[in-house]
């Protein structure tokens, strides 16, 4: 049986295990569990992180002894990041996220800026062209959202906006700027399980 581990230390942890487990419903079955302390992360099949602070989401899976074991995991094991979980798999942040020392992962040979859209548009939804799925565009929802200015030759750039890269993949790691877990389209979720 396949088992997703959902990071559920702080942010939108529900949504995320809610839509994991439709996902999983949808193609036979398994299940989802929420990771809040390490030993858990071993047993995992796949990996979410979730969106929402990543200053706090990285100092406590730090706390926690869980950022090892994601760091071994990442060897073998899909990863999804959203939206914070972007931030923190990169290898390198914008200047704030530099002085400011908050613990990244640093997994993806990706470049990423904090709150790239600005505060204006805190939160938006935009149709991306998103070829690995498909030909219909995917509606994602953005809040506060990060986005990656630069990816090194072996990521795989999956969507843009502007002149930001909002989707991404390195081998078995898969960064997305926006929230697929919100709304009823559930291809990044399998595009993602494909993975496993
Ligand atoms: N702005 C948040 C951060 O920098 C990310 C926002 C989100 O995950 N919805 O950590």
């Amino acid at each position: 049986m396949i088992r997703i581990g959902v990071i559920a230390l702080q942010g939108n942890i529900e949504e995320h295990v809610q839509a994991a487990e439709r996902a999983l419903a949808e193609r036979g079955g398994g299940e989802v569990i929420q990771i809040k302390h390490s030993g858990i992360i071993p047993g995992c099949d796949a990996i979410i992180i979730p969106g929402g602070e990543s200053t706090t989401v990285g100092r406590l899976m730090e706390r926690e002894g869980i950022t090892p074991e994601i760091k071994a995991a990442a060897k073998h094991t899909p990863i999804l990041g959203t939206c914070a979980g972007l931030i923190l798999l990169a290898k390198h942040g914008d200047e704030q996220i530099e002085r400011t020392k908050q613990p990244l992962l640093k997994l993806m040979d990706i470049h990423v800026k904090r709150n790239a859209f600005g505060r204006q548009r805190e939160s938006f939804e935009a149709l991306l062209d998103i070829p690995v799925l498909g030909g219909e565009p995917f509606p994602a929802v953005f809040i506060r959202a990060p986005a990656i200015t630069h990816a090194e030759k072996d990521v795989q750039i999956l969507a843009s906006l502007g002149e930001y890269i909002v989707a991404a993949r390195q081998k078995n790691l898969l960064a997305l700027a926006f929230h697929p877990e919100l709304t009823d389209d559930m291809r990044f979720h399998h595009y993602f399980l494909d993975m496993i």
